[in-house]
């Protein structure tokens, strides 16, 4: 078959710490094009910074990239396994002068570019080596011989046509004095061999697209396609870091966040779709396209995350979100929940809650034998004074009344008092707490043999 290339994007982080928001948006929109394209996506580690890639990382990319639900269809790929390829091209680019050693020493490339400087020019490395024809030596590096005329210019996807004079972009290094290839090197040579097509990525690599482009010509084949996404800033429009919340993907799993609200919101970090807000991942995948990338950055909201969290939590399935919650109940201490009851009461309590985090908090007494008794509720409304309503409660809870709403506020008259006065010392014989669903809901999830257990033992506790 011939015509266009089938898309083939990837996201090649360097496993030098967690994924962050911006890794982890740049790998959505790669994963969202490919998947609208009905393309492939390719996932692959930048590992050759030995002294700084770590194990741990690499596990937790795969897990966060995992928990968004963004399967790869190859990879991952890890540049430390593919060292022979790059030597091989530089091989090959050495061999038909495409690249050349030098042996400029730190101190000569110094005096070079104090010399540029000094002579009004951009500090940079003065080709002295270029027509030398020298060999490998200790201390060598293998260097590009890049045009010396001409520009490189190319058409970004998100920002438009982009151009660079070829002579203000010096000699870069392929191999570097220890033997190791360069990110340059490894990168393009990596997506010449996986047929990467469309390179999508944050705009802090524009300056590195141009040597790049050279760099893919050189080695005779079709440079990809490039669109650069802006950067994300914090609500103060300062650089996203830790002061505007977590910044590992990772880290809001624990903090309760489903992943489809985080793809929502990634999703809506640069990209949009008129003012439609809330999308769900197939919609993002059908509706996903670069001409809607904007072109200045994007503004991470931790307020609307939640807010997108809690939505995701009021419209996803009652069984799936019982699933959802498991480890976050057994940080309460609950290993193994009465599903049954967890069932009935997750229906009354989703609109509480904002996280998956406060969600297992509204939950928690409904799933423990005795409710943990708070201290205010206890003493504000487990009193000496209470003990009559309750007791009249659990009395007309004995006696079976056929319907329970009219029955209390028959209750209510008897003792004389406004029926709202029996909910406080209710919910808080029953929960342990001051707030909760309606009272009435709460009897329900918990069935009338518990409730009356409840009620015993608070009006005991009140001997
Ligand atoms: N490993 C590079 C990074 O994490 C990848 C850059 C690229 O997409 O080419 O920034």
């Amino acid at each position: 078959m011939s015509g266009t290339p089938r898309v083939k994007t990837r996201f090649p982080p360097s496993p030098t710490g967690a994924l962050h928001l911006g890794g982890a948006r740049t790998a959505l929109f790669n994963w969202l094009f490919a998947r609208h394209h009905g393309g492939s996506f390719v996932f692959r580690l930048e590992d050759t910074d030995r002294a700084r890639s770590k194990d741990e990382y690499v596990t937790s990319i795969i897990d966060a990239m995992a928990w968004l639900g963004m399967n790869y269809d190859e990879g991952p790929f890890y540049q430390s396994k593919r060292n022979e390829r790059y030597l091989a091209a530089i091989e090959h680019m050495l061999g038909n002068a495409k690249a050349y050693w030098c042996h400029c020493s730190p101190e000569d490339l110094e005096a070079q570019r104090a010399a540029a400087s000094a002579a009004g020019k951009k500090p940079m490395y003065s080709g002295k080596c270029r027509e030398l024809g020298l060999g490998q030596a200790k201390g060598a590096v293998v260097r590009f011989r890049g045009p010396l005329d001409g520009a490189t210019v190319f058409d970004d996807l998100v920002k438009g046509p982009i151009s660079v004079a070829n002579n203000e972009l010096d000699d870069l290094i392929l191999l570097r004095s220890d033997g190791s290839p360069t990110y340059h090197l490894a990168v393009v040579v990596d997506d010449i061999d996986m047929g990467i097509t469309h390179v999508i990525r944050g705009d802090d690599h524009v300056s590195n697209t141009p040597r790049q482009i050279l760099l893919f010509k050189a080695l005779d084949a079709t440079p990809p396609l490039f669109a650069h996404v802006p950067m994300i800033l914090g609500a103060d429009k300062g650089k996203l870091s830790k002061r505007h919340g977590a910044t590992a993907v990772i880290d809001y799993e624990t903090e309760g966040f489903l992943p489809a609200a985080m793809l929502n919101m990634l999703a809506r970090l640069g990209w949009s779709h008129g003012d439609q807000e809330i999308f769900s991942v197939q919609e993002l995948i059908d509706l996903f396209s670069l001409e809607h990338v904007g072109k200045s950055p994007s503004v991470f909201d931790q307020d609307k995350l939640l807010n997108l969290n809690h939505h995701y939590i009021q419209h996803t399935d009652i069984a799936k979100l019982a699933d959802m919650l498991t480890p976050f109940l057994r940080n309460l201490g609950i290993e193994q929940p009465d599903r049954t009851t967890l069932l009935a009461a997750l229906p009354h309590l989703t609109q509480r809650a904002r996280t998956l985090v406060e969600l297992a908090h509204w939950a928690e007494p409904y799933l423990l034998d005795e409710p943990k008794m708070e201290a205010e509720a206890k003493a504000k409304f487990l009193t000496a004074e209470s003990k009559p309503l309750l007791q009249a409660a659990l009395d007309l809870m004995e006696s079976q009344p056929p319907q329970l709403e009219p029955a209390m506020k028959e209750l209510a008259k008897a003792l004389g008092v406004k029926p709202g006065a029996l909910f406080p010392p209710l919910r808080a014989a029953l929960t342990g707490r001051q707030a909760s669903p309606g009272v009435y809901e709460v009897m329900a999830i918990l069935g009338s043999q518990r409730v009356k257990k409840r009620l015993k033992q608070a009006i005991d506790s009140l001997r």
